[in-house]
């Protein structure tokens, strides 16, 4: 507790998802949004962006190993990059804690003539992995507040 009375949470953030996605963008939007309030409660954001080309050879297994929320990231209009998912949530398997808590995001959906992921779709894959799901845009900030809003309700324990 502080001297206001609220309690105050550092979440590790981590984003995570192939190259080219979003998720520098997201990121970097992110940054406005980096502690908010819920139910009175202090949650403070340190995002960590990630590079995904080299994926099990890199060192994001090293940044997943203390992570409190995975973003997992996809790009609506890149079907392959959503076809992934499934490699990514084996790596959160394999690497982070089994308290993770993550969160699927189809990035980009400001460009809705390009959409190759319907939004039924990625919500019905999210309900089967027990994942909670947003469509974003890192380009014109849709989503993103909520994004983060959502991931501190899950861990007041709201959502
Ligand atoms: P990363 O490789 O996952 O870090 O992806 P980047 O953040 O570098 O973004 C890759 C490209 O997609 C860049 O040209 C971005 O400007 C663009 N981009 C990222 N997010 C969005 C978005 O929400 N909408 C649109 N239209 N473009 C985006
Ligand atoms: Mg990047």
């Amino acid at each position: 507790m502080n001297g206001n009375g609220t309690s105050q949470t550092k979440l590790k953030v981590v984003l995570i998802g192939d190259a080219a996605v979003g998720k520098t963008s997201l990121s970097v939007r992110s940054y406005c949004t980096r502690s908010l309030y819920v139910d009175n409660k202090k949650i403070m954001f340190q995002i960590w962006d990630t590079a995904g080309t080299e994926r099990f050879k890199s060192i994001v297994p090293f940044y997943l190993r203390d992570a409190d929320v995975a973003i997992v990231a996809y790009d609506i209009t890149e079907r392959n990059t959503f076809e992934n998912i499934n490699q990514w949530l084996r790596l959160l398997q394999e690497s982070a804690p089994e308290t993770i808590k993550c969160a699927l995001v189809g990035n980009k959906c400001d460009l809705l003539e390009k959409r190759q992921v319907t939004t039924q779709e990625a919500h019905t894959f999210a309900d089967e992995h027990g994942l909670y799901f947003l469509e974003t845009s890192a380009k014109t900030g849709q989503n993103i507040q909520q994004l983060f809003m959502d991931i501190g309700s899950i861990f007041v324990g709201g959502l």
